[in-house]
């Protein structure tokens, strides 16, 4: 083992010292600096060996990548275009950098293996660094360059520590319709006929896609879901649920998504001839499910349960000013991270749909779109990552993710969890959205202080087996 500290500096060339604070879209007004110009590092830890997890270089790793984007508001690095070949550049020169072996596969998810991943299964860390269009800096981002940042500090300690950072491709629905799109085909979780069948919104196959994006259809990469201990995927919060506070969130669970498409089917009819006693009026039925719905939500809340209620498109035949609607259709968007609450609000909706018709006269068709059952996390993960936590006095929170990751993907193999870091803008695929600098210095210390308990985990995992 060379000594601590031995490792050249992983400062990236071209960065100046000192890092401008705030550079970030959305930072400076999510935290404002204080009088005092306090440093960005005042939360973190130094070790024995001096090397300290580093914010600023975190904050200036996340300006590097905003200013990867096409023209206009916000950051805009779709999948598959040649600013997401510049952000797999990016991550090229970062794990030369840092003495990490880069690896691109045939779908563009990219890999950065230290020496030590040879030798012991692997502690990965990332996220995704391709964009919605008009993003904002941190969704996906922070957490591959978090996965960067632990890695320099765990190889600064000691070497041959087994730490690989990753970026999954596409891992936004933008170019596709559908998301996660790279860590699925990594585990052949789409259907093998998926590269001659899935389509990018203007019609090419993925696979001219893929060649388009310059990338080689017979590469292959080392990964090995049997070589990873653990994975951990640190990311924005997308809502405003951790508030402007420096918490930080550990995510039990990825909520389970259920699109239901309801119709009401009654009578068109002359909005001024026929009597409101003899209407069957479907967008009248609509409407009471839509309050209906509103108010089994809060129910929900008021129980303590997690889930979301959403009524986000409706279509009325005919749609005229003159005329009693005949028919309304609506989809509802069900979320909880919790299978049995999810099952029973589908449920519960559903007798509501039909109650609202039976009341109004009206025929009711229910159609299930679509069904994504909840993901839960790693036990072992959170409850290291919450120990972690506890020891260095991070404030954190169980945090259930309303929104779908890389993570559900590969929960279902590797040991996996995930953190958020408070979001003080409330707000995500929006340039205003920002993170708060205290939740991402807890967020790195937690990943830090959990690292040699994780490097152990494969280890523990086959004992039990
Ligand atoms: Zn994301």
């Amino acid at each position: 083992m060379r000594p601590a500290g031995s490792i050249a500096p992983a400062r990236p060339r071209g960065v100046a010292e000192p890092v401008r604070a705030g550079t970030v879209a959305g930072l400076d007004a999510a935290l404002p600096e204080d009088e005092a110009g306090a440093s960005l590092d005042a939360a973190l830890p130094e070790d024995e060996a001096g090397a300290s997890l580093d914010a600023a270089r975190v904050l200036s790793d996340l300006d590097e990548l905003a200013a990867i984007s096409d023209p206009g508001p916000g950051v805009t690095r779709v999948a598959y275009t040649q600013r997401d070949a510049e952000g797999r550049a990016w991550f090229a020169r970062r794990c030369d950098e840092l003495g990490l072996r880069f690896e691109v596969d045939s779908h563009g998810n990219c890999f950065g293996w230290s020496p030590g991943c040879d030798e012991r299964p692997a502690v990965l860390v990332g996220s995704h660094l391709d964009s919605v269009r008009e993003a904002g800096s941190y969704d996906g981002v922070l957490g591959v360059v978090v996965g960067f940042e632990i890695a320099r500090r765990a190889l600064t300690r000691d070497p041959g520590a087994p730490v690989a950072v990753v970026s999954f491709a596409c891992e936004e629905s933008t170019r596709f319709g559908i998301g996660t799109v790279g860590s699925r085909l990594l585990f052949g979780d789409l259907d093998g006929g998926a590269l001659e069948d899935l389509q990018d919104l203007d019609g090419t196959p993925l696979r001219e896609v893929l060649s388009g994006a310059g990338l080689d259809p017979a590469a292959s990469s080392t990964f090995d879901p049997d070589g990873i201990a653990a994975f951990v995927e640190v990311h924005v919060d997308q809502g405003s649920g951790l508030g402007d506070t420096g918490t930080v969130g550990v995510v039990p669970a990825i909520a389970g998504c259920i699109r239901t498409r309801i119709s009401w089917r009654g009578e068109a009819s002359h909005s001024g001839a026929h009597a409101r006693s003899q209407r069957r009026n479907a967008l009248l039925g609509a409407a009471r499910f839509i309050v209906a719905a509103e108010d089994l939500w809060s129910e929900i809340d008021a129980r303590g349960e997690s889930a979301t209620v959403t009524i986000g498109w409706l279509e009325n035949r005919p749609n005229a000013p003159n005329s009693v609607v005949g028919t309304t259709d609506v989809v509802v968007d069900l979320r909880s991270p919790d299978a049995a609450v999810l099952t029973a609000t589908e449920e519960a909706l559903e007798r509501i749909a039909r109650d609202v018709g039976e009341e109004g006269g009206l025929e009711v068709d229910v159609k299930t779109l679509g069904r994504i059952e909840p993901v839960e996390m790693s036990a072992a993960v959170v409850g290291i990552l919450r120990e972690s936590a506890r020891d260095a006095e991070v404030d954190h929170r169980l945090f259930p993710s309303m929104a779908g990751h890389d993570t559900e993907v590969l929960a279902h193999r590797i040991p996996s969890a995930m953190l958020f870091v408070a979001n003080p803008a409330g707000v995500s695929h929006n340039p205003a959205e920002a993170i708060s600098r205290e939740s991402l210095a807890g967020a790195l210390t937690m990943l830090d202080r959990a690292l040699p308990e994780l490097f152990v985990m494969r280890a523990t995992r086959l004992e039990g087996e």
